[in-house]
This record gives structure tokens, sequence and C-alpha cells, in this order.
């Protein structure tokens, strides 16, 4: 156990980037940070995967995950609810230990609402802001204009009633720039679909000193879809996504508009990443900075899209870390690093503690898709069992002898690549051990 330090602890999460479309990160390297190899998401979608990065826990241990009718609204509740009984992992030890904490992202999952407040700032940025005072405009704003169950001029008479003159010139200028972006997409003058809040991130980390030490999650959402001005209709995406999970039909359309688009969107969120980085400079030498991601995204690859499936394209991905200066940076020596790990690489930089990096096995969970299949099949169209076998419990379990998909309801396993009499062992251990 070596000396204690209080490094600030900087958690980058580059949101839907596979492992393999990493590469823009290699630049990482120059700024004296480690790649970590094999590092494995412990859930193929944002919340879950958030939390376990948080808390250390996988998600059947934190129980925020995809429950067979139970969604949006529902989930945002027990995640709150979760979170708040977790004492919201890392987060909450690090502010009772004296660190402000900032939550600055462009992911609306990783907000207040999730369980992701209390901080002593946040920054909810979307592609409607440029600059993050434009960002706090735009909340307000959405909070009017859902009091008008989306009516612009019931929203913009009650600004102008309220004097708030200057909130609707704001929007209005977001909401012209949105219009002209979309058409110049439609002339294919411009991408409207390549900028999705990191200016507005940028403008936040650049404007201003930060109180150390400090604890700083933020998600990136440029890797993350729509890809192209023909995707931002969501219906043609969640419906090839739903096909995928209960029919095993893949649209060939979106898997190849996809394919087609992906690695464009991914290196550019890897650059702005990496002027991320570049902005909290000051900072590196007495910090801990983790870049990595939530899980990847699937191109056909055994599937479309994330957030149900357990397949290598959407559970690796990247894992670079940069230790702080007085820190000798600690080597990999298992296998595989879980992201549920994160929690105990900030005790390891805070305890200076040399311990190795990784774990024998990880795994990774699913428990269905979080959309509600209802909204897009009507009465009947959904075989029952399509319904009972998208709703199982998987777990993927990574180990040195290999890798297996087992669906703990059903007791079968889907997928197993490896020593199969190793594995089948390991897995059944790993899956009574998880809590039901
Ligand atoms: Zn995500």
């Amino acid at each position: 156990m070596g000396e204690q330090r209080r490094p600030n602890v900087i958690l980058l999460v580059i949101d839907t980037l596979r492992e393999d479309h990493a590469g823009g990160l290699e630049a990482l390297r120059d700024l004296g940070f480690v790649k970590y190899e094999n590092a494995i998401a412990p859930a193929p979608w944002t919340l879950p995967s958030h939390v376990s990065m948080v808390t250390g826990l996988y998600p059947s241990q934190h129980g925020v995950h995809e429950v067979y009718g139970v969604y949006a609204g529902a989930m945002m509740e027990l995640s709150r609810r979760r979170m708040s009984k977790l004492n919201r992992g890392i987060m909450g030890e690090l502010m009772k230990e004296g660190y402000s904490a900032y939550v600055i992202s462009a992911n609306p999952l990783i907000s207040a609402a999730y369980g992701f407040g209390g901080v002593t700032e946040g920054l909810m940025a979307d592609d409607a802001c440029r600059r993050h005072k434009e960002c706090k405009d735009y909340e307000r704003l959405t909070t009017t204009l859902s009091r008008h169950e989306g009516y612009l001029l019931g929203a913009a008479l009650e600004l102008i009633r309220d004097g708030e003159v200057r909130l609707l010139l704001s929007g209005l200028r977001m909401l012209t720039r949105l219009r002209l972006g979309r058409l110049a997409g439609r002339l294919g003058l411009h991408d409207p679909t390549m900028e999705k809040g990191s200016l507005a991130i940028l403008d936040f980390l650049r404007g201003r000193p930060f109180t150390e030490p400090f604890l700083m999650l933020i998600n990136i959402m440029e890797a993350h879809g729509p890809y192209t001005v023909k995707d931002t209709d969501l219906r043609l995406t969640t419906r090839a996504f739903l096909e995928a999970v209960f029919f095993n039909r893949l649209d060939e359309e979106v898997v190849n508009l996809n394919r087609q688009s992906y690695p464009r969107h991914a290196a550019y969120a890897a650059r702005r990443a990496l002027e991320i980085i570049h902005a909290l400079r000051g900072y590196l030498d007495r910090s801990l900075v983790i870049v990595t991601s939530d899980h990847g995204e699937l191109l056909g690859d055994g599937g479309i899209y994330h957030g149900y499936f357990l397949k290598d394209g959407l559970l690796r991905v990247p894992l670079w870390v940069r230790w702080p200066s007085w820190a000798r940076p600690v080597k990999q020596e298992g296998a595989f690093v879980s992201l549920a790990q994160v929690p105990s690489i900030v005790r390891a930089a805070i305890n200076g503690e040399t311990s190795s990096l990784g774990s024998d096995v990880v795994l990774a969970e699913s428990f269905g898709p979080q959309v509600r299949p209802e909204s897009f099949y009507r009465e009947g169209e959904l075989p029952r069992e399509a319904i009972k076998r998208a709703f199982s419990h998987r777990v993927r379990v990574y180990t040195r002898r290999g890798s297996a998909t087992y669906n703990v309801d059903s007791d079968d396993f889907e997928e197993v690549s490896g020593d199969v009499q190793e594995l089948t062992k390991v897995v059944r251990d790993v899956a009574s051990g998880l809590a039901r």
C-alpha cells in the first residue's frame, strides 16, 4: 500500500465506440496513456453499463437493467432509486471525501433523472446547442415546451409573457440552425448527424477552472446513431432492431447504411475525445484519466445496433488509462478487464497501490430489448415464444479458455467457443453466483 494522494479522476466515455473502430485513440499513447487490451463492457447498452462503471457491480447485482414491461419512464425511476441506494458508487464515495463532481453528458440517460445527479455542476449537452450556455437555455426551453405538449406558439407566448425574450431568441436561433442543418443535409452539403453535443462540452471545459480534486464523468455521443439523414427517422432503425431481436431478421438496407457510415462517425468521435483531453491538459498530471466506451455497435455482425445482443462487436471496448504523474502505470496481468473494475482502478490510483489490472473471468449481461415491442407490433403479431426468448437473462462469459453465452432462464448454452467442458463449469458457477 503506497501513500494516499488525491488525483482528479476523469472518466471519458465515448458512447457506442467499438474496440475495432477505435484506432483514432492510438494518439493517446503520445500523451502518456497506457492501452489495456480485452476490455469488456458489462452490458450492451448505456444505462446498465454506466451504472456498472460507477458502482463496480454487474447489472444483475446493481439491478438497473431492462425488464419486460418496464420501459423509459419506469426505468428512469428504477435507475434513480438504485443509484441512490448504492450512494452513486464511486461518485458518492469521492464526494464524501471532499471531491467536487461534474457530470458532463450528451446522453440523456447519464443525467440527474437517472441517478447521476447531486453533483457540483452538470451539463446536459445536445446537438441543438453549440455553446454550454445555450445548452442551459435548451434545457429550460424543452421543459417549457413539454408543459405545452410540444406546441411551439404556446411555449413562445409563455416566454414573452414572463419577459424571457432572450431565452426565446436563443431558442429560435437553435431551431433555425437545426432546420438549416437538416436542409443542408438533404441537399448533401453537410452531415447534420455528425455533431451530437461535443462542441458544447468543449466550450464548457475550456471556459473555466474546476475545483480540485474533482471527479469528472464525460459522455460524448458522436459514435452513436443516427448515422445518416435517412436514419434520423427512428422508426426505421427501431423497427430494424426489433425485427432482429424477435425474428432474427436483418434489415439489409439499415445494415448497409450503418456499415458505410459508422466508421466515419467512430473516427470523428475519437477526434473529439482527443480534443477533450487536450482541453483538460492543464489537469492531466494530477489526474487519473480513463478513456473508454460503454458498449460498441453491431453492424450486421450477429445483430444490429446495441442494447440486446451479447456479441464481441458490442462488448469489446477500447480502454486507455493515464496514471497520475506520481504513480507507476499498473500492468495488465489478467486476460480481461471489465468496466465494472473502474472503481477499483480509481482506488488503485488514490491509494498508490501497484496491484495489477485484469481478471481471468469477466462477464456481460442482457435481459431483453429496452424498447417497448408493443409500440411496433400489433396484438398477436409477436409469438409468445419470441417474447419469452427475447426477455431472457443472458450472461456472456469471457475466460482465458474461451467465451460462452448462456441463457440463465432456459439453462441453454447459446454460443460456446473454446474449451467447452471447462467453460460449461465456469459459466454455471458464475451464473449461480449472480443475484436472480
Ligand atoms: Zn451508450
